[in-house]
């Protein structure tokens, strides 16, 4: 990575390189510029807690998505928990703090247009970027609306040890399913059985035949696969797959670093003999749902029937690493840069 020094005091982090393959810290530059004044109707941000997040890769590719590329030389964006120091808006005062999709930058100025205001005090504010947030509600909207799993059936989960992942299991428990693991370590495999009460849980990374492992620990079949990493992984899942499973396709993070397009088993005869529903979504297309979502979280945290857990790395300097640690598999749960 490299660090610009000049005498200013807003670090602000850009895009330096687009990556080709895995990205590097030389992706990224680290440089500094005036911290802004709010103009009138703005509000002056410091930046308290900034989400990590795997589809943050897919953005550094100069490819037409859902959502624009970054732009080179330019800040990364990602959600951030901000606090507000100066206001000259008077839908906020000084001391609030607000969640939204803003630039990786210690200070920034905002009309407030795309903020929501956090109750500090209700909840951990980092927890507004995981269960409470983006990953929480992808969780919750990705099983119900799409997974659609009823009670008695199997559930497995890829990325299990995650942000999404973990959230995942315990609704699938607190909805009466038999809820299975995949992951990427042993300790993550004991994490999600004694704090996220999994029935069961894989290591991928063990040697072995993966899918003769889903077919040991699910004896009745997959009724919902939730699969957050595509790849290998999953197409030891789809063997095991019951009449009339429904996949929601929430992550491909195996996928996300590739340079070529990988050829897998064929998926057409297993969907087809199966009557099975294979359906992606983006968490963004259900905002209207986000309310009655954000209701129940909050309601299951309060009554602590959901658990979680955070990975924080502390420094603004440090967040393209946190970045890269995602695709090392070295966060359990959310990852989350505290500033
Ligand atoms: P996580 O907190 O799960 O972090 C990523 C995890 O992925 C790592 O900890 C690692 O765990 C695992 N991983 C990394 N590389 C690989 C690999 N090559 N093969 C298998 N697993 C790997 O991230 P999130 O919970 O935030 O996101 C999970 C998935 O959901 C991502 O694919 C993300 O893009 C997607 N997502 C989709 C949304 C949507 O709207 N559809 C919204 C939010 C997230 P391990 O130790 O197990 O390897």
């Amino acid at each position: 990575m490299i660090i610009e020094k000049t005498c200013k005091v807003n670090k602000v982090i850009l895009l330096n390189k687009r990556p080709h393959g895995k990205p590097l810290l030389t992706d990224f530059l680290i440089t500094t510029e005036e911290v802004p004044s709010a103009k009138d109707n703005e509000i002056l941000l410091r930046t308290e807690y900034v989400s990590v997040d795997p589809y943050l890769r897919g953005r550094m590719n100069d490819a037409k998505s859902y959502v624009p590329p970054f732009e080179l030389n330019k800040p990364l964006k990602s959600g951030i928990i901000a606090q507000v120091i100066e206001s000259k808006n008077a839908d906020f005062k000084k001391g609030d703090f607000v969640s939204g999709n803003l630039a990786w930058k210690e200070y920034q100025t905002s009309d407030g247009k795309s903020l929501q205001k956090v109750a500090a005090g209700v909840a951990k504010l980092s927890s507004y970027l995981g269960i409470l947030g983006m990953t929480g509600l992808t969780a919750y909207l990705g099983l119900t609306e799409i997974g659609k799993p009823e009670k008695g059936e199997t559930i497995v989960v890829s990325g299990a040890g995650g942000a999404v992942g973990t959230v995942v299991g315990q609704i699938g428990k607190l909805l009466g399913c038999t809820v299975v693991g995949i992951t990427g370590s042993d300790e993550k495999v004991a994490l999600l059985k004694s704090k996220f009460n999994f029935d069961e849980a894989i290591n991928y990374k063990t040697p072995g035949d993966l899918k003769a492992a889903v077919k040991k620990a699910c004896p009745q079949g997959v009724d919902v696969y939730f699969d957050n990493v595509g790849g290998e992984i999953s197409d030891a899942v789809l063997a095991n797959i019951n009449k009339y499973a429904r996949l929601p396709v929430c992550g491909a993070i195996s996928l996300y670093n590739q340079t070529d397009v990988q050829l897998g088993p064929r998926l057409q005869p297993i969907i087809l003999t199966k009557s099975a529903t294979m359906r992606g979504f983006i968490i963004g297309d259900l905002v209207e749902k986000f309310p009655p979502a954000t209701k129940q979280l909050t309601y299951w945290l309060a009554e602590n029937k959901i658990a979680f857990t955070e990975t924080i790395v502390e420094g603004f300097d440090n967040l393209p690493q946190a970045f890269l640690d995602l695709f090392e598999g070295k966060n359990q749960g959310k990852m989350i840069v505290k500033i």
